[in-house]
């Protein structure tokens, strides 16, 4: 592909942070959050079509990485519009936009695509039946790339973290400070997959693909499941946050940590008991490896402390 022109919208969020890092060796990189962007001019609010079109018309990626999401899982329950246009709508036309100028676009779902049954691992062609607001967006994204026939890689991940942010881990390290028991849910399983490990096999998939002949490359379009390996519940994963954090020096106001069902911790939105994840498609297709779960918690939470 020679020198690749790089476009990264939702900068800011987990995966957009660390995209920016990883993305950097490979082209010449434009990130964008939803303001305008006083180097370029442009601004990357997704929900704004001609903001869109005129970064995208302007600069001609090569490749565009949308990090962007309405992710707020439980508040999407009571406003489905605005996750809708964020997951959906604005999906739709950055997609028509991409197809425009041939560029390839690379996106993030989720596991919550998936109706949670059962214990199998999902895999990328398994029936969707998303359960809550939010993975109906999230897969009305998916149908949206699917439709406007343009090449995509799509990345569907699951209990993201990142140093930046805000999420499970963190929430536990700030509560094992200041309560003395927690109950966690202990019947939902997945794997926690970091920010950092997900925009770093995205670098790997660019790479592969541009050094790609592009016969090849469509072979490597379509959906992908990206997250660590090994699989557990929200009370195993917490309780391996606190003992990392014990074993580096954390003093912990905590004493007891109770396993909860989810029929016991109501929430507005319903989460699927099933998150695992099947990567294997993706690990053959890219040649790559994916490292176990507790292997980028512990490297984070070193790094918190
Ligand atoms: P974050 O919520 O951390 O980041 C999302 C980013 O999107 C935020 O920076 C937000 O900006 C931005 N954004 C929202 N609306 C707009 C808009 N109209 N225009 C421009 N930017 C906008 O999400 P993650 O990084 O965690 O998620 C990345 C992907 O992974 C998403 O596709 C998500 O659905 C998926 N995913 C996430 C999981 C998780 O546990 N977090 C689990 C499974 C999948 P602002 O802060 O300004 O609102």
């Amino acid at each position: 592909m020679g020198h690749m022109k790089i476009l990264i919208l939702g900068k800011n969020g987990q995966v957009g942070w660390e995209l920016q890092r990883s993305l950097q060796p490979l082209g010449e990189v434009i990130a964008l959050d939803r303001y305008e962007d006083v180097e370029h001019g442009f601004s990357g609010d997704i929900t704004n079509f001609e903001a869109i079109e005129k970064v995208i018309q302007t600069f001609q990626p090569d490749i565009v990485l949308n990090a962007t999401a309405y992710t707020a899982v439980d508040k999407a329950e009571s406003e489905v519009e605005q996750a809708d246009l964020v997951n959906h709508i604005a999906v739709k036309h950055l997609a028509e936009q991409c197809k425009a100028i041939d560029a390839l676009l690379i996106h993030y779902s989720t596991d919550y695509v998936f109706n949670g049954q059962g214990t199998a691992a999902w895999q990328e062609d398994d029936t969707t039946e998303p359960q809550n607001a939010y993975g109906k967006t999230k897969r009305n994204g998916e149908i949206a790339l699917e439709q406007s026939q343009v090449k995509f890689i799509n990345l569907r991940t699951s209990w993201v973290y990142a140093s930046r942010g805000h999420n499970f881990i963190k929430t536990m390290l700030k509560l094992a400070q200041s309560k003395d028991e927690l109950s966690i849910i202990d019947d939902q399983i997945g794997a926690p997959t970091g920010a950092a490990l997900i925009a770093d096999v995205t670098a790997q998939i660019v790479r592969y693909y541009a050094l790609q002949p592009q016969l090849q490359q469509k072979h490597l379009l379509g959906h992908y499941h990206l997250a660590a390996q090994g699989e557990t519940s929200w009370y195993a994963y917490a309780n391996y946050i606190f003992d990392v954090a014990k074993a580096h020096g954390l003093a912990l106001q905590l004493k007891t940590v109770k396993p909860i069902s989810t029929v016991d911790y109501p929430t507005p939105a319903v989460r699927p008991l099933n998150s695992r994840l099947n990567t294997q498609k993706l690990q053959q297709m890219f040649a790559l490896h994916l490292p176990q779960w507790q292997q980028g918690v512990e490297h984070m939470i070193k790094e918190t402390l």
